[in-house]
């Protein structure tokens, strides 16, 4: 499998030449040559456990790993000791829909299920080369500490990790900030989570600052990511799609558009998905998108903060993967209309076009949140986060009882327990081991919400300021 980029500047690329970076080259995102079909793969998956579909999937797109070194990295991720859902991924039936577990990984959301593996591939793939990296990244509040637990311990990784400060629960700053290890470098900075990723994009344009830094991303646009999550939508029809030899639809709780690009992939594949259900909260430029075919991205001081953090985005940077398959791949085009995005200059789309993809979308908003929330607890006595509210409210309006209806449950309910006890006058357990970790010692720096505060920080960490 060979990778280009959106915009057209890289071709030809490896797995392990875009595995350590976030964004191509030429500032677009990295994309498979072409989807590889896994139709005639699918019937012989049936009954297999999680880690060996992963390890089907991942090796139509890995090229330069043996398959005892990919089976190794993949059984050392999907395991009991890492995940503690039953059967790594479990997918459970509740009420008139299904709901799929992604978020019993070290830090209780869905990303550790990519970040797990993206740890131990770069591992490999450093120790291969002789490499250091350092991954700098933003985070909205999950991404950072599934990137930091993933990088613990591994001695050619540092990670500096761009926060939004006051912006997180105070579970998910002490689940980043209690992080005591040389190197995990925390920055809090005084913005919006936009202001961090374009912070981070910025220096990543830099080539030269990145070459002198070996700088590396783990953000939602790193393709290993992607790649990741793809395999737990395979999963999803594994589990309720395969027996009764049907599609299915598959909701999803919506912020950078990456999870749900996975989702994209895997039908593109062909993996029996009918409908992917885009779900929104109040920063709702997506559900915008595909409901009216416009797409007019939001200024920085219009997001809204929400209790569901994690999908308070007001660009979602994986889109333009999405839009350059839509445009038929047409690079130039997609160079053209990502280059000159603004809150005045609407991307517009005939919504004729967008029919045929299988989006459908929706938004939730607090009060959907909250009647959720206490819905699902009354009806079924079962605890959902509140991002994972959003997208059952949204799955709501569009469940079709002729097909099925898979939810992804993207976070645990202890990381947002605030809303979660406004909802439901319940305080929600804490797995063992997260007990009064808002008490812990934190480590952290504030900074000023600028491209040159960053640059001097790492600067100073590398001895070149
Ligand atoms: C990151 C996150 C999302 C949004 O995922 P994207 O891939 O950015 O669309 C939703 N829910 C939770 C809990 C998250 O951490």
């Amino acid at each position: 499998m060979k990778y280009v980029s959106t915009r057209g500047g890289l071709a030809g690329a490896s797995f392990a030449n875009v595995l350590l970076d976030g964004l191509a080259p030429d500032g677009g995102l990295v994309i498979p040559e072409s989807y590889p079909s896994i139709e005639s793969a699918l019937g012989g998956l049936v009954g297999a456990d999680y880690p060996e579909v992963a390890f089907g999937v991942l090796r139509m797109f890995i090229d330069e790993m043996s398959d005892a070194d990919l089976r190794a990295v993949v059984n050392d991720t999907y395991r009991p000791g890492i995940f503690t859902g039953e059967g790594v991924i479990p997918v459970e039936r509740i009420g008139d829909r299904w709901l799929m577990g992604l978020s019993s990984g070290p830090t209780l959301a869905f990303k550790d299920v990519a970040m797990q593996l993206l740890g131990r591939l770069f591992d490999f793939e450093l120790t291969r080369q002789d490499r250091q990296i350092m991954v700098l990244g933003a985070t909205s509040g999950d991404t950072g500490s599934a990137a930091e637990q993933a990088m613990i311990g591994r001695s050619r990784v540092s990670v500096v990790m761009l926060s939004p400060y006051g912006k997180m629960t105070p579970f998910q700053a002490a689940q980043m900030y209690s992080i005591d290890e040389a190197n995990i470098v925390n920055l809090a900075v005084e913005g919006v989570f936009d202001e961090c990723q374009d912070i981070v994009k910025a220096l990543n344009a830099d080539a030269q600052f990145k070459a002198a830094h070996n700088i590396g991303a783990v953000n939602s646009i790193n393709w290993g990511r992607v790649l990741a999550q793809i395999v737990y939508y395979v999963w999803a029809w594994l589990r309720v799609g395969a027996k009764a030899d049907t599609e299915i639809d598959v909701t999803v709780p919506t912020g950078n558009f990456g999870n749900v690009f996975a989702g994209w992939v895997a039908k593109k594949m062909g993996v029996p998905i009918r409908r992917l259900v885009v779900a929104c909260n109040e920063n709702n430029v997506l559900d915008e998108f595909f409901t009216t075919g416009r797409y007019v991205v939001r200024a920085t001081e219009d997001v809204v903060t929400t209790s569901s953090p994690s999908m308070d985005i007001a660009k979602a940077s994986n889109f333009e993967r999405f839009i350059f398959d839509l445009l038929d791949r047409d690079a130039e085009t997609t160079a053209s209309v990502f280059s000159g995005l603004s809150p005045d200059a609407p991307y517009v789309v005939d919504p004729d076009v967008l029919a045929g993809t299988g989006f459908v979308s929706g938004t939730s908003t607090e009060a959907d949140r909250m009647a959720t929330i206490a819905g699902v607890y009354t009806d079924h006595g079962r605890l959902i986060d509140t991002h994972t509210a959003d997208g059952w409210h949204v799955a709501s309006q569009h469940i079709d009882h002729g097909v099925p209806m898979v939810c992804l449950e993207t976070a645990l309910p202890a990381k947002f327990s605030a809303a979660i006890e406004r909802a439901t006058g319940v305080v929600p357990p804490r797995p063992p081991g997260f007990e009064g970790i808002e008490d812990r010692p934190q480590h952290f720096t504030v900074i000023p919400p600028t491209t040159g505060a960053v640059r001097s920080h790492i600067e100073a960490l590398n001895g070149t300021a």
